[in-house]
């Protein structure tokens, strides 16, 4: 991997050089404040040191990103602005081998699932939303006038100008493209915070813009930690027109708080505490295999994952014995052992926080069908932050273990009797983000699909995404959606041009 930088520990002959990785501002890299470090998960050892964006930092991007506008970016004819976003797709593609590689030490996650996942995707995302504004139609309204004339309307979008990006840390390259690209295909220039446990990927597409010649200050990099540091100042920023934000609903009420100043649009992908339900007509084998990949993927670490799966009686026990080989059959360890398919929690503080739940669940009552605890693996894998994939029965619905989002390898499995029942448990929750039901039932299969309060109901799937389909939650686990034209929709406003005919 060849991350832009030098190593900041370069001055002392005792300590390994490690890559150092700096802000993007206006198409320079630039050193920071004190360096911060990053962790791989999979065996708990540092593998890079990051410059902290401070205030001038934020300042300098911001001002990078408002100069594009005016200049080279700003008038760029649509048509260039998509070859330069096929190009970014083009070099994330080029340079596979380095995302992968730095997604996976940032991560810990399996490489097959870096591979298959989230490096392609961090790449289709810029190609498909260069697609979506090559097709964007707008309105037109013919008027009466009150003299008995007439008037036409007609509406054209411009961007929004700065878009601050605040990432997450499970699917760092994925979920950051899924914002910057349709920013940038709809000509805003952004600035992104990646999280701090996921620096690397971002910091490679900034080595990627400036290859592509993307004008200086469309894409810029700030690194840092939430409060008090650049996550705070781009969201305080006065030049930021929008805030684009993935991550916690703890921290969405941060941001909506410190946005209010200028009334910066917002956009919230939250947590989620989601439902599947499976009914006793279900295919069960199909139920077992696609739930398991539900819970356990990524480590459980996918804001869609059930935590709460309501199973009729009747197939009660079969299904916790399916689930429950497949928990089972797992295989965790480091991400270029082959026959791996379990990754680590993303840091020993992750791991501190799904092991209380571990535990809360037990005080709550929980029967533990499988796991609860760490597993023991040897060499370096030692020293990363596993759990042992997790499934729990006997827990009441509204325990806390149940209403509160872990984020973790970990289920409850919870009898139901009726169709009315599971309808009112599966909503009767704080989030509304996704649900996977399973039935053979025609009827039923819309019925209770349409019946879910979230933004993303799947039936007899997980995870199946058309990216030109809404995306984003209801409650507490959202604002607005993303996805083709609804990504659109945010990052651009509608202006109205009324002309007297
Ligand atoms: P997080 O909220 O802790 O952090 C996300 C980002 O926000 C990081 O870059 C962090 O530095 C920044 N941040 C933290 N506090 C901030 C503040 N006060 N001001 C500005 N920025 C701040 O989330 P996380 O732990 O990185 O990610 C896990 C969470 O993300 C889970 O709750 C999960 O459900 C959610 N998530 C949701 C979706 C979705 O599409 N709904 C997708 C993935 C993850």
């Amino acid at each position: 991997m060849t991350l832009h930088g030098t190593d900041l520990r370069a001055e002392s002959p005792t300590v390994p050089a490690l890559p150092s990785l700096k802000n993007y501002v206006g198409g320079r890299f630039v050193e920071g404040g004190r360096p911060f470090e990053v962790r791989n998960p999979a065996t708990g050892e540092i593998h890079a040191l990051v410059h902290e964006a401070d205030a001038a930092i934020v300042d300098a991007a911001v001002a990078a990103a408002e100069a594009a506008l005016k200049g080279d970016w700003g008038h760029m004819p649509l048509a260039k602005r998509r070859h330069m976003l096929n190009a970014i797709a083009d070099g994330i593609e080029a340079r596979f081998d380095d995302f992968l590689e730095a997604e996976i030490a940032d991560t810990g996650k399996p490489y097959s699932l870096a591979h298959h996942l989230d490096i392609p995707r961090g790449a289709a995302n810029f190609r498909v939303f260069a697609d979506v504004v090559a097709g964007l139609a707008t309105e037109t309204f013919e008027q009466d006038t009150p003299d008995g004339g007439k008037a036409l309307n007609y509406a054209v979008r411009k961007p929004l100008g700065v878009v601050g990006i605040i990432s997450p840390w499970n699917l760092p390259l994925l979920l950051m493209t899924w914002k910057a690209a349709p920013a940038m295909a709809c000509g805003n220039a952004v600035v992104v915070k990646p999280s701090e446990e996921t620096p690397s990927t971002t910091t490679l597409l900034g080595e990627v813009m400036s290859a592509v010649g993307l004008p200086d200050g469309a894409f810029n990099v700030v690194h840092g930690f939430g409060p008090d540091s650049a996550g705070e100042l781009l969201t305080r920023h006065p030049g930021v027109r929008a805030i684009t934000f993935t991550g916690e609903t703890r921290t969405g009420k941060e941001i909506m708080t410190a946005a209010a100043a200028n009334v910066k649009a917002l956009s919230f992908e939250l947590g989620g505490k989601n439902a599947a339900i499976v009914f006793a007509d279900a295919d069960l084998d199909a139920a077992v295999s696609g739930l398991a990949r539900a819970v356990f993927l990524n480590t459980g670490q996918v804001c869609l994952a059930p935590e709460r799966i309501y199973v009729e009686r009747p197939v009660l026990d079969a299904f916790v014995d399916g689930l429950k080989k497949k928990a089972e059959a797992l295989k965790p360890g480091l991400p270029h052992d082959d026959s791996v398919d379990f990754g680590p929690l993303i840091s020993d503080e992750h791991r501190e926080k799904v092991l209380g739940y571990y535990q809360l669940a037990v005080d709550e009552g929980a029967t533990v069908i499988t796991g609860g605890g760490t597993p023991t693996l040897e060499g370096p894998a030692a020293g990363g932050y596993f759990v042992e994939p997790t499934i729990w029965t006997g827990l009441a619905h509204d325990s806390r273990t149940c209403r509160e989002e872990i984020f973790g390898p970990v289920c409850a499995v919870i009898p139901f009797d009726t169709e009315e029942e599971v309808v009112r448990l599966a909503n009767d929750s704080d989030y509304g983000l996704a649900s996977s039901v399973w039935t053979s039932n025609l009827s039923r299969a819309h019925r209770v699909g349409q019946a879910m309060e979230v933004g993303i109901s799947w039936v007899n799937c997980w995870f199946l995404r058309d990216l030109r389909t809404p995306f984003g939650g209801v409650k507490m686990s959202g604002i607005g959606r993303e996805g083709g034209v609804h990504s659109i929709d945010f990052y651009s406003e509608p202006s109205n041009i009324c002309i007297k005919l």
